[in-house]
């Protein structure tokens, strides 16, 4: 039986296939918007397509930006010898909002996961690689402390350590299975400043 009409469930549905959203929170959202001023969903619905359409990758290290180059990578005071690389934005974003990170990011949007038939080349790994044929001292592997996270911070380590560039891990004090995003910045902070080569 169809609680509600074909196209409130039709959205509630859309909605439900956002990630963290429940069918509870999707019918609250659904019922929210329908009760809104046209105006205001359009300006939502606009925010979203403007985004999808003009977000793109930084040719440099792979973030999502709406500039053909990040600012970080832009910015002439960043370190560009130090790479730190991380799975994906939101956790690049971590470690930008502690305030103390000088270099620039590698973002390989995903780790490597035998069980879910991710492998290295789905992952912007090549990317990587070509990035150090230039000036690099140091690649920080910033991957969460997930299985997956480990197996792709060996991966790479295996990877970078013919090439002779030094290759580091943070360290642990990031609890297993955490994502990044969710730790605080003290507990960053200090798991970069007590990173151990790999
Ligand atoms: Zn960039």
């Amino acid at each position: 039986m169809e609680l509600y009409s074909g196209k409130i469930n039709k959205l509630i549905e859309e909605l439900t296939s956002l990630p963290g959203i429940g069918a509870k929170s999707a019918g609250r959202l659904a019922f929210y918007l329908v009760n809104q001023p046209e105006e205001r969903v359009k300006q939502l619905t606009d925010a979203i397509l403007d985004a999808k359409k003009n977000i793109h990758y930084c040719k440099e290290c792979w973030t999502l930006t709406d500039e053909e180059i990040c600012p970080i990578c832009k910015n002439p005071k960043r370190d560009h010898t130090t790479i730190m690389v991380v799975e994906n934005t939101r956790d690049q974003a971590a470690y930008e909002k502690t305030g103390k990170y000088e270099g620039v990011y590698h973002v390989l949007h995903g780790a490597i996961s035998p069980m879910l038939g991710i492998g290295p080349g789905d992952i912007r790994l090549k990317e990587l690689m070509k990035r150090l044929e230039g000036d690099v001292n140091e690649v920080i592997v910033a991957t969460n402390s997930s299985l997956e996270g480990e197996t792709t911070a060996m991966y790479i380590s295996k990877l970078i350590k013919p090439t002779g560039i030094k290759v580091s891990r943070i360290a642990s004090g990031v609890p297993v299975g955490g994502d990044l995003e969710n730790i605080d910045e003290v507990t960053l902070l200090r798991a970069l400043e007590g990173r151990t080569a790999l």
